[in-house]
């Protein structure tokens, strides 16, 4: 926890107070906080500064708010459309890319996502919101992404890809495609990212066909998490 993230219900005033358990107890066990301590808050959708604790007790504790008027860190120009991944790769790989500064996640279906993975509970609101708000106190951000959920790969086609490629270059990201995946690109990317079995023939002739660029990384076949860190360090 590089950064407290404050929800603005968390917040009177010059005063912040804290209440869950999982922030005490970090404060508590990891930083091993004493009172008069100084830390990195963020409000969020925010600004961010210096908080004082000022009272450190089981169950609350009372930061005073100094200037928050650091601006945090820069988007990505990326908008990510990952084919949904098992449950637990997903909670990862919504922490990693949050941190990496992704403002705009569709989880998609595609021929080899299981169906049931559309059932996790790792796809409640809460929980998305959890790994967001995991990914933005590790990189020191207050901007959480929007998250879209879409259950059919060809209603994305039909109707949400023709908009979404007008001001952005599609890129498909699968093994074996002729061309590498472009470095240090400038302006803004539509990034997919496919299932752990990858997408089928006919998805990537279809996202080809709208007007998207395939590439690949190279001859090793990475997870979906290491692909998609690999894939935006060396976009961006
Ligand atoms: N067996 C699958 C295949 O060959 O497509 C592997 C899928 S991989 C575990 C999951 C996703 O990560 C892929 O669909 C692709 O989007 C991305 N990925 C992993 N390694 C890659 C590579 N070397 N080049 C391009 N994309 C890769």
């Amino acid at each position: 926890m590089n950064l407290i993230l404050l929800d603005p219900s968390e917040v009177k005033g010059a005063y912040a107070y804290l209440t869950d358990t999982r922030r005490i107890t970090h404060l508590r066990e990891v930083h091993r906080a004493c009172v008069g301590d100084y830390y990195t808050v963020g409000l969020q959708g925010g600004k961010m500064g210096k908080a004082q604790l000022t009272e450190l007790h089981e169950t609350q504790a009372t930061f005073t708010l100094e200037n928050l008027n650091e601006l945090p860190p820069p988007p990505l120009p990326v908008h990510l459309v990952l084919a949904l991944p098992r449950p637990r790769m997903l909670a990862r790989t919504l922490e990693h890319v949050t941190a990496l500064g992704v403002k705009n996640i569709t989880l998609l279906h595609s021929k080899r996502v299981e169906k049931s993975y559309w059932q996790s509970p790792e796809l409640r609101t809460e929980k998305i919101h959890h790994h967001l708000v995991l990914g933005l106190e590790q990189a020191r951000d207050t901007q959480l992404p929007n998250v879209a959920l879409c259950k059919g790969f060809r209603p994305f086609l039909e109707e949400q890809l023709p908009e979404l490629l007008k001001d952005r270059r599609g890129l498909v990201a699968h093994p074996g495609m002729p061309n590498a995946c472009p470095r240090n690109i400038d302006g803004n990317v539509l990034l997919f990212v496919g299932p752990e079995g990858g997408f089928i023939p006919w998805e990537v002739e279809k996202l080809l066909e709208a007007g998207c660029e395939g590439m690949h990384l190279g001859p090793r076949i990475l997870r979906v998490e290491t692909a998609v860190t690999a894939l935006l360090s060396r976009l961006f």
